[in-house]
């Protein structure tokens, strides 16, 4: 299969080796790392993506859910190319930011205050710091699976060690008593549990409403922050997996497609929290980033917001979603193949197990190289999707395009059928 992938991209694979002369690997995104090599991507157009090799795919990856308005949107482009004719990098406060820092907070009033950040990782690091500076404590809480930026990674995938740039305390996700037995003995020492509301990297895993309340409960006796990172999930209802939930986390971080496509993060919560951030407080906490209100991210962030997702499109491309996820648990349920699709909405991420996928501890037996073979395949049929099994539906994406990839994977389970998996 890779000496036929290598012969079918050719000048993806020229342009891997010159890459791979100046980056490690030839790549600065480990995520997006295929061996042999990853593809270049030279043009996107709505929920299409074109390969230097001149191939075009139907986009089902969504950049990991950051490409959720697809790509060329025309409003965001409008946008955006107003900003870029009034000038960027200025070095002050923008009108783009404070519009911005309200649409968010119209959409997610557990955000009472709220500050910027150029990504994910970043949004953590600083939700993380400030739960450590107004608790006084130094132990955080973070889930098995879970995700939440490049240096902090608790999949144990064999490609990333455990790694956190703070002291923490690793729980199993979705096991209320088990997370129990193991914090209880540690309360006064924790600063905040960070969680996903559902992991996204550890494989769509949707954690229970239960699972969820008992970590607010826990954290309200305790003293403790709760963090909710809503990097991905903030794309599965208006306001967020919290709204449906019913569940008001102390702080949330955001990230991803909110920006409308361009570097962004953000975190936020309650006004006795993240009150330290005002300059002019007592103990005020800095936080600084020469691109936290860059121009782009704000215009084309607020005009995503204000002119492009609205509840009911939002709703739509869930249902969509939730109706193909359907479908493929159909074929998956009637082919011999370990094979299970989970996730929520526009979300999704095949497994190759029979288990049913509470955690990744559910994930030990899942046959990494069906999943491989899953991906290559699907690329040769012209689905773009993660290495890893992930499947997101962008704004864009249409039934067609749904139907043919229910039609692409009945076509990997004939061929792959009798493999004695
Ligand atoms: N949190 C979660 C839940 C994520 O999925 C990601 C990115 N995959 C991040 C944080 C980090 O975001 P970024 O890549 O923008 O740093």
């Amino acid at each position: 299969a890779k000496e036929e992938y290598t012969k079918a991209n050719p000048r993806s694979y020229a342009q891997h080796l010159r890459a791979a002369e100046v980056m490690p690997g030839g790549n600065t995104r480990t995520v997006i790392f295929t061996d042999p090599f990853p593809l270049t991507l030279v043009a996107g157009k709505d929920a299409r993506v074109c390969s230097l090799d001149g191939n075009w795919y139907r986009d089902f990856l969504g950049e990991y859910t950051a490409g959720f308005y697809g790509h060329s949107n025309p409003i965001l482009r409008e946008a955006v190319m107003q900003a870029l004719e009034q000038g960027w990098s200025m070095g002050g406060h923008t009108e783009a930011e404070a519009e911005m820092a309200h649409l968010i907070r119209e959409r997610f009033p557990s955000m009472e205050f709220l500050r910027f950040a150029n990504s994910g990782t970043e949004a953590n690091l600083y939700a993380i710091q400030t739960a450590r500076a107004v608790t006084g404590r130094n132990k955080i809480v973070v889930f098995e699976g879970a995700y939440h930026g490049g240096v902090f990674v608790f999949s144990g995938a064999s490609r990333h060690p455990l790694t956190a740039p703070f002291d923490f305390v690793l729980a199993p996700y979705n096991d209320p008593e088990a997370v129990a037995a193991l914090i209880d003995q540690h309360a006064g020492e924790i600063a905040a549990v960070i969680v996903e509301p559902m992991q996204g990297s550890g494989g769509c895993i949707p954690a229970s409403k239960e699972f969820l309340k008992f970590l607010r409960d826990w954290t309200t006796r305790t003293g403790a922050v709760l963090i909710f990172d809503e990097v991905m999930t903030s794309r599965l209802a208006f306001g967020g997996l919290q709204s449906l939930h019913g569940i008001r986390p102390d702080m949330t971080t955001l990230g991803k497609y909110l920006g409308g496509g361009f570097s962004f993060g953000a975190f936020g919560g309650k006004q006795e929290i993240m009150g330290r951030f005002n300059p002019l407080g007592p103990n005020s906490i800095s936080h600084a980033g020469t691109f936290n209100n860059n121009i782009f991210t704000m215009t084309a962030g607020s005009a995503g917001m204000k002119h492009v997702l609205t509840e009911a499109l939002l709703s739509e491309v869930t249902a969509r979603g939730e109706k193909l996820r359907q479908r493929l648990n159909d074929i998956a349920s009637r082919s011999e193949l370990p094979m299970t699709f989970t996730g929520r909405g526009s979300m999704m991420n095949v497994h190759m197990t029979r288990a049913v996928v509470n955690s990744v501890r559910d994930l030990k037996a899942s046959h990494i190289p069906l999943r491989d073979l899953f991906y290559f395949d699907l690329l040769k049929q012209g689905f773009w999707i993660a290495k890893r099994g992930m499947i997101n539906l962008c704004i864009p994406t249409t039934e067609a395009d749904c139907d043919a990839l229910v039609q692409a994977v009945e076509q990997f389970v004939k061929e792959r059928t009798g493999l004695g998996l």
